[in-house]
């Protein structure tokens, strides 16, 4: 299928939508998920357009690896979290529900009760502060 350039994730790379940055480089964006599966939920998404792992660039692949390890680090250090659980879906058949690639990036413990995916809007402050620790511990 081809990509649709007015995906939410699309919108929010070419700066028409919001989001709650927490990195950036030349390749990716990682910004807070506004319906977190638990607290310091952040996602990575490759700026080339590519609606899933297999459509993106081996060099894309590479970079998102790269700021998906260095956010997972922050959020463990910043959420004080000993586990990060990485999740990525490829097609509406795996769950996808945004078609840009992304990674998702969740800090956790093996006591995490974690809110089913892409359900429950988080408070935009709360999200803000979150973000902000994270920014922090980026090395
Ligand atoms: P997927 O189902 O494609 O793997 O994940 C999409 C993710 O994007 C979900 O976790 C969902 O909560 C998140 N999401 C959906 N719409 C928005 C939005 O407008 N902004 C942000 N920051 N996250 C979103």
């Amino acid at each position: 299928m081809a990509y649709d350039p007015d995906n939410i994730f699309a919108r929010i790379l070419r700066g028409t939508s919001p989001c709650i940055p927490v990195y950036e480089d030349e390749e990716t964006l990682a910004f807070m998920d506004i319906m977190p599966e638990a607290e310091g939920h952040v996602l990575v998404v490759p700026k080339e357009p590519a609606e899933t792992l297999f459509d993106l660039s081996e060099r894309g692949a590479q970079a998102c690896i790269r700021t998906t390890r260095l956010i997972g680090i922050a959020v463990k250090k910043a959420l004080g979290k000993p586990g990060v659980y990485i999740s990525q879906l490829n097609g509406a058949e795996a769950g996808q529900t945004v078609p840009h690639c992304h990674f998702h990036v969740i800090p956790c413990t093996a006591e995490t009760t974690y809110h089913p995916h892409a359900t429950v809007r988080a408070d935009d402050e709360e999200l803000r502060e979150i973000a902000a620790r994270i920014r922090a511990c980026l090395a």
